[in-house]
């Protein structure tokens, strides 16, 4: 996995020689994954996400979570990676956290689970629920991104500070970027809190239904 993360970074630092860079501090992670071979239909990614083993996670995971709902939908939501339960059934959000999602979703939204969109920065349980690395993160992306891509979500919320942080690359605490408004190219972008953090930590509930109702309004305006 390191040999293919280096090769990845070198062939980013070749690219910037190319243009005519000589000397850069951009780190290579940093820069944007490359989506260029991946198929253009979820059913398609999924099986390759399927097979895929180029990081270490694979070795440890029983199913890969690609991720569930309405292609159609406006609204995606990311998380951070599966759990066991996920890694059992290869299906996002289906634990105890998984639980509180849906209900914030069906009790705010007020549309049902399926209809809106659910996938994680991570296709694969990190053992022992860890946060995954930068490296796992940063090789998982491209397939984030393309789904992000077919799917084009007119809004996206992100669970957490590792899903904020990973898919916008800004290292800003969760809690300074919480329930803003943030425009992105192609859609906006609504930062919240992860729902695990909210079994650990129910008074935070108040925050994260201010933030599932900004994504409520935006659903009803266009
Ligand atoms: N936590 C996540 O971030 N994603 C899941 O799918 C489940 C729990």
């Amino acid at each position: 996995m390191k040999n293919l993360h280096n090769a990845l970074q070198l062939k980013q630092l070749y690219l910037l020689k190319q243009l005519g860079y000589r000397y850069t501090d951009i780190t290579p992670s940093k820069l944007e994954a490359d989506t260029h071979d991946l198929p253009h239909t979820l059913p398609s990614l999924q099986q390759i996400v399927s097979k895929c083993h180029l990081c270490t996670l694979s070795k440890s995971r029983h199913k890969t979570v690609f991720g569930e709902g309405n292609e159609q939908t406006e609204v995606m939501f990311v998380g951070e990676g599966p759990g066991a339960t996920e890694d059992s059934t290869g299906r996002p959000f289906v634990g105890r956290a998984g639980e509180l999602l849906t209900k914030m979703i069906e009790n705010v939204l007020f549309v049902p689970r399926s209809e809106v969109y659910i996938a994680n920065i991570v296709k694969c349980r990190p053992p022992g629920n860890r946060v995954p690395t930068e490296s796992e993160a940063f090789t998982c992306r491209p397939y984030l991104l393309r789904q992000i891509e077919i799917i084009r979500p007119r809004i996206i919320v992100t669970l957490g500070a590792t899903a904020y942080r990973y898919l916008t690359n800004d290292p800003s605490p969760i809690s300074r970027v919480r329930g803003r408004v943030i425009p992105a190219e192609n859609y906006t972008l609504i930062p919240t809190f992860h729902p695990s953090y909210l079994l650990r930590n129910p008074s935070a509930k108040k925050e994260a239904f201010v933030d599932m109702k900004k994504v409520k309004e935006m659903m009803e305006t266009r």
